[in-house]
């Protein structure tokens, strides 16, 4: 048995996006689940589309997810390079071999002739296409002498490699998650494998690199699928065993219709790359989920989910737990819709299970907080009190945000609700209770809220709801005494003596 490699081979056209991230673990547990080994690749023959950066984003945003390649163009191994731009003479020699079959053929049709044959077609009501019919009649090596080709290339004449589809034939295909299918060759067109400046297209440098580097798995999103013939057909050409293949359905919408894009991000309120991407060109920044605050382990937990459910509805995943249990044949056919809140949900799932230091940690690096002055015994505090309800650690700051700052106004509403003309007395008070309470901490300072509500002849409520007022300006929070402690005697009396004098 040949052992496992399975490759991610993004094109580094732009950030990696969800789909892409899922593709490459889903590459990666299985890999990993058959004692295999997980190649990155670099797909970048297209240089038209190359975007400066993205390169460097997918290598980053892997390494941030924790799906680390056993080679890459960081790591190497045994295959190197495994950038496609770097590896021209594998793909020149095979070139030179496909030639020598009857699966490949030049063309000398310019870019204007085939515009010209294509608009011909559209006033027919047809569409173009270059394929066992059309090739007949166009400028190729299949039409033309050996001569007259020789002439070409003398004359250098730009020219691009084909691949000849033979004529009606039944390819019977298979994939690992969607079972068989089968495709007329007549339905499928020649495919240019190498273009007019000598670079492979996508097609014949991916088989090429899957050949050269002992992949036995290709898993990849199925866009692909209408391509999985040709590729049948090239391995034939080539007389190489070729991989088992594996085809990811889409990731839908959060409606549920429609894959999910680029730009759904802006729209639905949620980001589609697992790191922020500045685009070079236009400066524009996409949000990623990094900086959005979710823990890497809880964004991959929720991409693994994304069409994949493990055995009993097990949900809360560590990578290692997904490696065990990995398998493509549960992999589901269906798309999968993305649910914000349920990536909300792993979130606030995987940052209750953490230690209040690391979620301090989290803290402190969080974007758009500012601690200054917070003691981190303060700070442990509150998030030990607040870590439950939080689905990002700058929630703690910004649902606590009261613990830091003294309240400068109070909340309409709640006033009417909390307030009456006996409040500021009532208040004034307990503030005398505070002061002479030596043990200032929420045990015995709910006892003290107790008794001054029996002495008032009061109940809890009517005193528990104008002190949270005081202290947290509205009526939230967690509960007033352990609010209280935290803020220490001199801060909670000097925010209840400036609520009893100021509202009113
Ligand atoms: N470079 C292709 C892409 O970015 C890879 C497809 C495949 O895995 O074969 O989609």
């Amino acid at each position: 048995m040949r052992k496992v490699r399975v490759r991610f081979a993004p094109s580094p056209t732009g950030p990696l996006h969800l789909g892409g991230v899922r593709t490459a673990l889903y590459d990666y547990l299985f890999a990993k689940n058959q004692g295999g080994d997980f190649v990155l690749r670099i797909e970048d023959t297209d240089t038209a589309r190359y975007v400066e950066g993205a390169e460097e984003y997918i290598m980053e945003a892997l390494e941030w997810c924790g799906i680390i390649p056993d080679e890459s163009p960081k790591h190497g191994g045994k295959f190197a390079p495994y950038r496609q731009s770097e590896r021209r003479d594998i793909y020149d020699k095979y070139l030179a071999e496909i030639l020598k079959t009857d699966y490949a053929y030049l063309a000398f049709d310019t870019p204007e002739e085939l515009d010209e044959i294509r608009k011909e077609f559209e006033q027919n009501g047809d569409v173009f296409a270059y394929n066992n019919i059309t090739r007949n009649r166009l400028k190729n090596s299949l039409t033309l002498s050996k001569e007259e080709v020789q002439k070409l290339l003398d004359q250098k004449v730009p020219y691009v490699v084909r691949f000849k589809m033979p004529v009606d034939r039944v390819l019977n295909l298979e994939d690992i998650i969607r079972g068989k299918t089968s495709v007329n060759t007549n339905t499928l067109d020649d495919k240019v494998l190498v273009k007019n400046d000598g670079m492979p297209t996508y097609h014949f440098a991916n088989i090429i690199d899957d050949h050269e580097m002992e992949i036995t798995h290709v898993i990849r999103g199925e866009e692909w699928l209408p391509s999985l013939g040709l590729h049948y057909l090239l391995y034939e050409a080539m007389g190489w065993e070729r991989p088992e293949f594996a085809h990811l359905s889409l990731i839908l919408k959060p409606e549920g219709k429609g894959k999910l894009s680029k730009r759904d991000g802006d729209k639905f309120g949620f980001p589609v790359f697992p790191l922020n991407f500045k685009d070079p060109e236009t400066g524009t920044i996409s949000k990623g989920y990094r900086e959005e605050g979710y823990l890497p382990e809880a964004f991959i937990n929720m991409v693994a989910l994304l069409g994949w459910s493990p055995a009993n509805d097990r949900e809360i995943l560590s990578l290692e737990e997904m490696t065990k249990e990995f398998d493509l044949h549960k992999v589901h056919k269906a798309g999968a819709r993305f649910n914000k809140e349920k990536a909300e949900w792993f979130n606030h799932e995987y940052l209750k299970s953490k230690s209040d230091e690391e979620v301090l940690s989290l803290l402190k690096v969080a974007e758009g907080i500012n601690l200054d002055g917070s003691s981190d015994e303060k700070l442990l505090k509150v998030i030990a009190l607040m870590k439950d309800r939080a689905t990002f650690a700058k929630d703690i700051y910004n649902e606590g945000k009261f613990f830091f700052e003294a309240p400068n106004s109070y909340d309409e509403k709640a006033v009417k609700k909390a307030w009456n003309e006996e409040t500021p007395a009532i208040l004034n008070d307990f503030s005398k209770k505070l002061l002479n309470l030596t043990d200032f901490q929420a045990v015995a300072i709910k006892q003290s809220i107790h008794d001054l509500a029996e002495e008032k002849g009061l109940g809890m409520g009517k005193v528990m709801m104008p002190l949270r007022l005081s202290l947290v300006g509205e009526l939230k929070g967690p509960d007033v005494p352990e609010i209280l402690e935290i803020l220490g005697k001199e801060e909670s009396i000097e925010r209840i003596k400036n609520a009893a004098n100021n509202i009113g």
